[in-house]
């Protein structure tokens, strides 16, 4: 039974008119990556390297990063992984990396922004995850980028960090569609990536003018705003054909939100392990012409709350 149920779960979600979506898994260590696994996650869409760097006296040095990479690759067993380099900033104090105080943590110096101020660390993830890419299909996504010079210059890091050798011809590199200006200018981006991938918790915040987790505001923080989802429709349908499009924020593990995004051209979720299996259930419920219908009543609605009443609607037991 319990094989049975693990077989289930990891079968690709198919919509009824079998178009495929995979459902990936969020994670922050190698223990998520093998939950993602028995749960019967896709791949790793999103590995927040966080963690490895957080609480100790010094970096972690490229062979520990690579070793950690690798592990998360071998619990996924040939399936992608999606490595997010370090996206710290001034509201994550490292000891070894005094940052000046920030007024504004999330309109500061944080994500590609900090990483790009010391090179060195950064070329050190980047050298760990060319390694790690020789052992398995990886992607490399960049946090927080607002403008196509910070995609150029991690490139051209990653081009040092892989010598003497190139850049592994099976590493994708993404960036995170997290700055409204991203999914406003995508056509810039397209040149230089594979992969974009929403990152719908920080674009929520910046589209909204809302701090993520402000205690007062989080009726208004509603990535299910129709701004909110007209920048990931944008995106989505300008990267049709030229990258794969991925949303990774938490709002891709609703089962209520999954229609929309599917309507709005997504094919690629990443979630929480625990939710899974509850995309995929709801992914298997879905017609995408009946999706691509409902996201343009939800793009014409107005407010957040407007959608979730569609949403309801549509749901298949209402
Ligand atoms: C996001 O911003 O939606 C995202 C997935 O990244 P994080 O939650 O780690 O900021
Ligand atoms: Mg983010």
């Amino acid at each position: 039974r319990h094989a049975r149920d693990t077989a289930e779960a990891a079968r690709e979600a198919l919509t009824r008119d079998g178009r495929r979506v995979t459902v990936s898994a969020n994670v922050g260590s190698v223990a998520d990556a093998r939950a993602a696994a028995a749960t019967g996650a896709d791949g790793v869409g999103l590995l927040r390297t966080e963690v490895l760097f957080l609480d100790r006296d010094r970096p972690p040095t490229a062979e520990e990063q690579e070793q950690e990479y690798r592990a998360v690759l071998d619990a996924l067993a040939g399936r992608p992984v999606a490595i997010r380099t370090l996206d710290v900033g001034g509201d994550k104090p490292l000891r070894y990396w005094p940052q000046p105080a920030e007024t504004d943590p999330f309109l500061g110096v944080r994500g590609v922004r900090l990483s790009l101020t010391r090179p060195d660390l950064l070329r050190t993830q980047l050298a760990a995850v060319c390694r790690a890419a020789r052992h398995g299909p990886v992607r490399l996504l960049v946090p927080m980028v607002t403008v196509v010079e910070e995609v150029l210059a991690v490139r051209r890091l990653l081009a040092e960090a892989a010598a003497p050798g190139p850049v592994p011809a099976g590493l994708q590199v993404g960036v995170m569609v997290e700055v409204p200006a991203v999914a406003l200018d995508v056509e810039a981006f397209l040149p230089h990536v594979d992969v974009l991938s929403i990152g719908t918790n920080d674009l929520t915040q910046y589209t909204l003018a809302a701090a993520r987790g402000h205690p007062a505001l989080a009726a208004l923080a509603d990535p299910l705003h129709p701004a909110v989802l007209r920048l990931v429709g944008e995106t989505a349908s300008r990267a049709a054909g030229r990258a794969a499009v991925s949303v990774c924020g938490e709002v891709a593990a609703d089962p209520a939100a999954v229609p929309v995004l599917v309507g709005l051209g997504v094919r690629e979720l990443s979630v929480a392990p625990s939710a899974v299996a509850g995309v995929k259930a709801a992914v298997r419920q879905l017609d995408t012409g009946a999706c691509a219908e409902l996201a343009r009543r939800c793009l014409a609605a107005t407010g957040a709350a407007e959608v979730r009443a569609l949403l309801r609607a549509a749901a298949p037991d209402a």
